[in-house]
């Protein structure tokens, strides 16, 4: 295991916010997560550290920063039907998404091109165009590094829910992902009800696309409206899409006769974010170094040389600004260190 002191952590996050680990433990073996165990033992404050696509960075990282980069993709079990994908914390998402495309196994493809590791996939439960990580998930194995054992959770022990999960909850900063099992189908079920979806496969005039075909269309869509961090930095949607009850939308129709909501369940609906944004005046704005982003304006970017207080607090201008419009407090899906 690498252990490296004071290491600049702005390559190592989408939004490019400069900040330093104190400590910074990289992991690539299952020998070091013997090692890991020892090393936590020494420190009072863990992180674990992915692909940085959805943490914002406020201050240096005192403690110990776990930089998880374990590797490797298999085919655990197959049948006629279904199989099993065992894939390593330290891989790209997308490569896992890649590698299933290329075997034909169903189910992540509506996932593609979202960026950051394996190992963060189930800590908010990544999702897109109607499709959630808990969808496919049969278990996420965890090394627990306030117990210093591995765990395995099934997908019920993972109790997710949108962009949430037990990671994010009760065992935030407590545990390490190490691998995660997808169970993938081997008959696509495909879900392209989303209007974007539905309308890209339409334009490229595919009526019964294949799951690449799908996946493709995906990236499409999210190349045209999303900022690349490697151009400018991100984190993704800043803010979940906010529930209120049935009665609360019906009030504010009565105002907002376009106020885009979805049936979440009988009681409660789904409220775009970006909508709320916009019409409190946000989309494109910029003050100083940040600003939200022209064509999503749930995305707040760092234009350059954006410090992680900058940006939290140009999110609060926004929070505060949706609060006293609609009444509602936009909760933020960005992991704040
Ligand atoms: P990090 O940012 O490194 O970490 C995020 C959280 O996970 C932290 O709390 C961290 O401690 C924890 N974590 C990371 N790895 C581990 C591990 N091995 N064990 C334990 N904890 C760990 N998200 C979606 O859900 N859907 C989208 O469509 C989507 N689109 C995006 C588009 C863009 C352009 C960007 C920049 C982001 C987008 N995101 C999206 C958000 C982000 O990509 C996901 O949340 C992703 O899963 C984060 O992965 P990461 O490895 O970068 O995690
Ligand atoms: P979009 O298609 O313009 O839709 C706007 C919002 O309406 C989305 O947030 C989506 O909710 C919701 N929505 C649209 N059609 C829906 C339907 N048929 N049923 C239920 N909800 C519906 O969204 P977008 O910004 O281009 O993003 C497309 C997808 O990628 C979304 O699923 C979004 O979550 C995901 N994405 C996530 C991030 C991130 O960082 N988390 C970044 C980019 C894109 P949901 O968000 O709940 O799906």
């Amino acid at each position: 295991m690498q252990l490296n002191h004071n290491i600049s952590l702005q390559k190592y996050n989408t939004f490019g916010i400069e900040a330093f680990a104190e400590n910074f433990a990289i992991i690539e073996t299952s020998d070091d997560i013997t090692t890991l165990s020892e090393l936590t033992r020494q420190y009072e404050q863990w992180h674990v550290l992915g692909g940085g696509s959805n943490i914002l960075l406020t201050d240096n990282l005192n403690g110990l920063t776990i930089y998880n980069q374990l590797k490797g993709i298999t085919i655990i079990e197959e049948n006629d039907t279904t199989v099993l994908v065992k894939a390593f914390a330290g891989e790209k998402w997308n490569d896992l998404v890649q590698f299933c495309l290329q075997h034909n196994f169903a189910g992540v493809e509506n996932l593609s091109l979202i960026p950051g590791s394996v190992g963060a996939a189930p800590i908010q439960n990544i999702g897109a165009y109607g499709v959630e990580l808990k969808n496919v998930l049969e278990t996420v194995e965890a090394y627990r590094l306030d117990e210093h054992k591995t765990e395995i959770f099934s997908n019920k022990d993972c109790n997710f829910g949108y962009r949430d999960s037990v990671f994010k909850q009760s065992f935030k900063n407590r545990i390490i992902i190490v691998a995660i099992k997808l169970r993938l189908s081997k008959i696509p079920k495909l879900v392209i009800g989303y209007g974007t979806l539905q309308q890209q496969l339409e334009k490229t005039g595919i009526s019964k696309p294949t799951i690449q075909q799908v996946a493709e269309a995906v990236n499409i869509i999210r190349t045209s409206k999303l900022p690349d961090p490697a151009k400018i930095g991100n984190a993704g949607s800043f803010f979940k899409n906010p529930t209120i009850s049935k009665f609360r939308l019906h009030v504010l129709s009565e105002q907002y006769a376009d106020i885009p909501g979805f049936t979440l369940n009988e009681m409660n609906f789904k409220i775009s974010a970006a909508w709320l944004i916009e019409q409190s005046g946000w989309k494109g704005k910029r003050e100083g170094n940040v600003g939200c982003n022209p064509l999503q304006p749930l995305v707040i970017v760092n234009y350059g040389g954006a410090t992680g207080k900058e940006v939290y607090d140009f999110s609060e201008k926004i929070v505060q600004s949706v609060k006293q419009k609609f009444g509602i407090e936009l909760e933020r899906e960005v992991n704040i260190w």
